[in-house]
């Protein structure tokens, strides 16, 4: 018996259900905020067929994670883009359930507010969505991710670093405080 397409469209919500997440790159905070879906399976075959019913995307690894004992590699289908990512919602939306539903309403949402705030695509923003300068090449930070070319604000990653040092540092002052309670 054939599989139609409905059928492969339906396997396809039914893989992001389970294993894949609609978003936008949080680390991507200078340049082009994008709507995004990834999936991650040790099969790559899974991914390839999925890339196949929705005809676009492309599969990276074999990821290997040298710290997790056990663990097999891992393949990632990636898909960005406001268009791209639109059109491949559309397809499996019927089948989708409510929570990747707002996952997916959320992505847009946001990519569509980041770019009003700070208008025009990727390397042609001058200021960042919290409003520092992109033109300052001293505050540019140009990075290779996925094989291509990308932005990244100075000023924001200073600000994120400062906020997971603190998290850090409170964590450790709140465990040494557990110490200091088992050893009293
Ligand atoms: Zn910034």
């Amino acid at each position: 018996m054939e599989i139609t397409w409905r059928e492969n469209l339906a396997w396809c919500a039914c893989l992001i259900d389970g294993e894949g997440h609609i978003r936008t790159d949080p680390r991507d905070a200078g340049a082009t905020l994008l709507p995004r879906i990834d999936i991650t399976q040790a099969d790559r075959r899974v991914l390839d067929r999925f890339r196949r019913i929705i005809g676009m995307g492309r599969i990276y690894g074999p990821y290997h994670y040298a710290n997790r004992v056990g663990h097999k590699p891992r393949f990632q289908y990636y898909l960005a883009g406001y268009q791209q990512v639109q059109a491949a919602i559309a397809m499996i939306w019927t089948w989708l359930d409510v929570v990747k539903r707002q996952q997916a309403g959320a992505a847009m949402i946001r990519t569509r507010d980041a770019a009003r705030l700070a208008p025009g695509r990727g390397r042609d923003k001058t200021i960042c969505k919290r409003g520092h300068s992109l033109t300052d090449p001293s505050n540019v930070h140009i990075y290779i991710q996925h094989g291509y070319q990308s932005r990244d604000c100075r000023a924001c990653g200073a600000e994120r670093m400062r906020i997971s040092r603190r998290l850090r540092h409170e964590t450790m002052l709140r465990d040494n405080a557990d110490l200091d309670i088992a050893w009293a």
